[in-house]
């Protein structure tokens, strides 16, 4: 009998329901990988395949970074788990407040979750409590985006903008509505970097207002830049108008940095990358590198000391009724603070800056590739976004991301867009290999 430890290749692949995965073809067509080291992943046929996107958005650190490791072996030799609720371990402590040194202004506690969809339900309802906190119970309606990713919880999903996200499950959360997406082809394609098209979007919030009334309205949450939906950098000057028309209305503004937070765009965070301080920041993944799954939710000082400090109920009593049995796991703590000093150690987010502009002239050098309709690019995020086959919808890009795994390319596929997310570890070599590879997969593609 096989121990454990030496199950590499599964030999019967029923029993596991892949999560968003086409499950009758992959299980005929299986894409596995065994082992990672740095930028590369290794098949379970040995094959190398390098990771063009930091496993889905996340492995900013690279594989099996030595310093990571070794704090989790260490950590779960020591303190195996810690109850969060009414007892605690001294390295969340910590963890919170190396966070709040990296976000500005005064984003200055962290609430741990697991995922970044706990740390969305979580911003939501850290929203409406401080809204009622403050005297502002009316405020219950929460404001999304088209097209916008904020998980899978029901308040992600609710908030969230992608259609077959939200079409099977219900009625989902009331009084929610929607701001427009931001991605227009006809104005915006192959911009690089911000596209200097569609800052009035943001004053459709205005119109929402003028709908709802802003006595109604408790938070609008969006990502700075939209990630899963097939990278839409935000035009220029439309975060700024949200944060503006938001704050006039006493509005929280939720920024979801489970992609954009740790170096992905070359800064710690999107909030000091774009100038602007919102009320409430969602991560997870680049948190613990996905090392261990955590995430967490920074919080400015007034939602704080409302919700807390300024608690009615006698000091023995909980103010936020919320929280997880894994909220700051030990080893999670212990992942995420030895990924903060490798960021600092190994300067991540300046390497992240200083190879974007490289990874932009690479990518937009597929421009003329066949069935290319549009590439966008910010940090190291990138699309290359491809004209659907007629009347099939998803199939040209899922066929692209099989044969770059065939040929030695992790790549990742949303729609018809191919998105690539190197981890911030990537040398202008691999690079350079991504989009050769990735070059010769358009030409082969139908
Ligand atoms: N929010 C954003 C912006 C995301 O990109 C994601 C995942 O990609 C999530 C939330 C959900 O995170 P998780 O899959 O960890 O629940």
């Amino acid at each position: 009998m096989l121990e454990l430890d030496q199950v590499t290749v599964p030999n019967d692949l029923e029993a596991h329901w892949i999560p968003f995965t086409p499950n009758r073809h992959f299980k005929k067509h299986p894409r596995l990988v065994a082992r990672a080291e740095g930028m590369w992943y290794t098949a379970t046929d040995g094959r190398p395949i390098l990771d063009a996107t930091a496993g889905m958005w996340c492995c900013n650190v690279g594989h099996r970074h030595p310093r990571v490791v070794a704090a989790i072996q260490r950590q779960a030799a020591e303190l195996d788990y810690a109850p969060p609720f009414q007892f605690g371990h001294p390295k969340s402590f910590e963890l919170a407040s190396r966070l709040a040194d990296l976000f500005p202004g005064d984003l200055d506690y962290a609430f741990f979750t697991n995922s970044g969809s706990e740390s969305v339900d979580t911003a939501l309802k850290i929203a409406l409590a401080y809204q009622r906190a403050i005297g502002q119970g009316t405020r219950t309606r929460l404001i999304g985006r088209e097209r916008g990713y904020h998980g899978v919880g029901f308040g992600g999903i609710s908030v969230g903008g992608m259609v077959n996200n939200r079409k099977w499950f219900g009625t989902l959360l009331t009084g929610v509505d929607h701001l427009p997406h931001t991605l227009d082809l006809e104005r915006n394609a192959f911009s690089r970097g911000q596209p200097k098209h569609g800052a009035e979007l943001a004053d459709e919030l205005e119109r929402l207002i003028q709908l709802h009334d802003a006595s109604t309205i408790a938070a609008v949450i969006v990502e700075p830049v939209a990630g899963s939906i097939g990278v839409y950098p935000p035009p220029v000057g439309y975060l700024e108008r949200l944060r503006e028309i938001t704050a006039k209305h006493g509005i929280l503004l939720i920024f979801d940095e489970v992609i954009t937070g740790f170096g992905r765009l070359g800064k710690a965070n999107a909030c000091e990358y774009f100038g602007i301080v919102p009320d409430l920041v969602t991560l997870a993944k680049g948190l613990t590198a996905a090392t261990v799954p955590m995430g967490a939710v920074m919080v400015r000082k007034p939602i704080y000391e409302a919700i807390v400090e300024r608690s009615p109920a006698p000091e023995k009593t909980i103010e936020l009724f919320h929280g997880y049995t894994y909220s700051a796991h030990p080893i999670a703590c212990a992942a995420a603070l030895a990924v903060l000093e490798t960021y600092k150690e190994e300067r991540l987010f300046e390497r992240a800056a200083a190879l974007a502009p490289i990874f932009e002239e690479r990518l937009h050098s597929l421009a003329g590739k066949p069935h290319v309709i549009d590439i966008r690019n910010i940090g190291l995020m990138g699309a290359v976004e491809l004209a659907p086959r007629p009347g099939r919808p998803t199939e040209r890009a899922y066929d692209a991301m099989c044969d770059a795994f065939e040929h030695g390319l992790m790549i990742r596929v949303t729609g018809d867009t191919i998105a690539l997310s190197p981890p911030l570890i990537a040398t202008e070599a691999d690079i350079a290999r991504i989009t050769d590879i990735l070059g010769a997969v358009l030409d082969r593609l139908d």
